[in-house]
């Protein structure tokens, strides 16, 4: 069942909302906007809403522990992974997770002929095997009640 759900599944049900920022934008900016939207990562857009980057939570809070506070007003091309995976609508789950796991990040842009058009996180990747999970069971539970 899994091995054939795709991206799109996730994205019907949570929407193609996703939160961007210029490269040229300070890092202050970008964790002002994460704090407002409640969101652990942005992702740098370039001409024609292409991925040039993301930065995560993480990447601050290092940058912040290794040179102080003062990167606040650097850009956040300064501190932006350039080297972006994503993954097309069409795309499996399972190869979705495959990618978080081997990569060791929790975000995921979703590009569709060049450009973002949403973005997936591992809480939203764990929300979807949860509701399966559940559906699965209650398939079965009535099932078995009705065999
Ligand atoms: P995260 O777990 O998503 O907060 O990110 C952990 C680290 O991986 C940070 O350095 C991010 O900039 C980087 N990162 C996050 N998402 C991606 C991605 N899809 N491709 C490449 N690097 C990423």
């Amino acid at each position: 069942m899994e091995a054939i759900m795709s991206v799109k599944a996730i994205l019907d049900r949570k929407g193609f909302d996703v939160v961007t920022i210029e490269p040229g934008a300070t890092l202050g900016q970008a964790v002002r906007l994460l704090a407002e939207r409640k969101i652990g990562a942005v992702v740098v857009t370039g001409i024609g809403r292409s991925v040039s980057g993301i930065l995560s939570e993480r990447d601050v809070v290092r940058a912040i522990g290794e040179r102080g506070a003062d990167i606040l007003a650097e850009p956040v091309a300064s501190l932006m992974t350039r080297k972006v995976v994503t993954c097309g609508v069409h795309d499996t789950v399972a190869d979705l997770m495959e990618k978080m796991t081997d990569g060791k990040f929790r975000h995921v842009p979703v590009v569709d002929k060049g450009k973002l058009v949403a973005i997936v996180s591992i809480g939203d990747v764990v929300k979807h095997r949860i509701e399966e999970a559940e559906r699965e069971s209650r398939a079965l539970r009535d099932y078995i009640l009705t065999a």
